[in-house]
């Protein structure tokens, strides 16, 4: 198997980055954007390989066992640099503008043992605007024989003369029927499994995947959504309490919201009659959540899927998480105490 095979999906991508390769046109610098987990990265390290792969038919390349595939693979090969912001305590990560120059400094020496010196930059959003501007210089003049790939969520969250010096590749989410089958076919996952993932996923396989090797990340997303399930029949009082005892973990206030606004997006889809086949995420909560989009009007159903998106923003700008949260949970409407609510008429 070649190793652009095992990317899945993003086709399009793989053709103009191999073909670049093939017709040597390869660029100086790539802006792959897109959600997180959906690809980007493993993208970009396929294209490393297929950069410095030593194989001899170059149809062949990038063929995934020689020494440099393998390096790269690894984050190992002393030409292909992987550079990630550092982490900070809020759980948010920066690159700092130490690390750009430290980068920059390896990419004026020649190649070790590459053809290519290959710098992949993640999630270059995270760059602050010291960082992003001493980078800028490299992407102007960038030295002979190296080629920058930078990842982001989207072109808009970068400088203009960042984004615009380089060529971009979007990447979308997949499709669920992709992402399903390649969690059975390639990971093996038994299919009941690969179904509820590739909902929950919305297109991110590499969250999929991970998913899928760590049962922990799964049990997590089901006490987010306990959590808020805990919070419906609460009074107001209550409320407040449960407020107080999620902000005591700050650091996982935008996971906990994630998982919800996930739940209320699935809310308005059955509200508004789209819930057909594929379209709602939480499909292992379905019959709950058929429930409570007949029970609730659909104003405010839809109105808490705003203010659920409005506090996430506001978590990521520091704001008072503990006052943000209350208001939040004050907003939502109440159920009925155990046992759960139904439906006013039956259907
Ligand atoms: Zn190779």
């Amino acid at each position: 198997m070649n190793g652009w095979q095992q990317i899945v999906g993003h086709d399009w991508a793989v053709e103009l980055l191999s073909g670049a390769i093939r017709h040597g046109r390869v660029g100086h610098a790539y802006l792959v954007t897109g959600p997180a987990q959906v690809g980007k990265t493993t993208l970009a390290r396929v294209f490393a390989q297929a950069l410095n792969c030593t194989a001899p038919e170059p149809d062949s390349r990038p063929c995934g066992t020689c020494r440099s595939c393998q390096l790269v693979a690894k984050d190992r090969h002393p030409d292909v640099r992987l550079e990630s912001g550092e982490l900070s305590g809020r759980g948010k990560r920066t690159l700092k503008i130490d690390q750009i120059r430290e980068l920059q400094r390896s990419l004026t020496l020649t190649a070790a043992e590459g053809r290519y010196k290959v710098a992949i930059v993640r999630d270059f959003e995270s760059a602050n605007a010291n960082a992003a501007n001493a980078f800028l210089k490299t992407l102007e003049e960038p030295p002979p024989r190296v080629v920058i790939v930078l990842t982001a969520s989207e072109a808009d969250a970068l400088l203009p003369t960042i984004a615009s010096r380089c060529q971009a590749i979007t990447l979308r989410p997949l499709t669920y029927a992709i992402v399903e089958r390649a969690l059975q076919e390639r990971w093996r996952v038994p299919a009941d499994k690969a179904r509820l993932l590739a909902h929950l996923a919305e297109g991110r396989l590499g969250w999929a995947v991970a998913c899928a090797e760590k049962p922990q990340l799964l049990a997590d997303r089901a006490n987010r959504l306990d959590k808020l399930e805990q919070a419906l029949p609460l009074s107001r009082v209550d409320r407040f309490g449960l407020a107080e005892q999620l902000t005591r973990t700050p650091e996982e206030l935008p996971d906990l919201l994630r998982v919800w606004l996930g739940w209320w997006r699935d809310l308005l889809l059955l509200a508004n009659g789209n819930g057909g086949a594929g379209a709602i995420t939480n499909v292992d909560h379905e019959e709950r959540l058929r429930t409570l989009a007949q029970e609730w009007p659909r104003d405010a159903i839809l109105r808490c899927l705003k203010a659920t998106e409005e506090e996430l923003t506001h978590l990521e700008r520091n704001a008072n998480a503990r006052l943000a949260l209350e208001v939040l949970l004050l907003g939502y409407p109440r159920t009925s105490p155990v046992p759960a609510a139904r439906p006013i008429s039956a259907p």
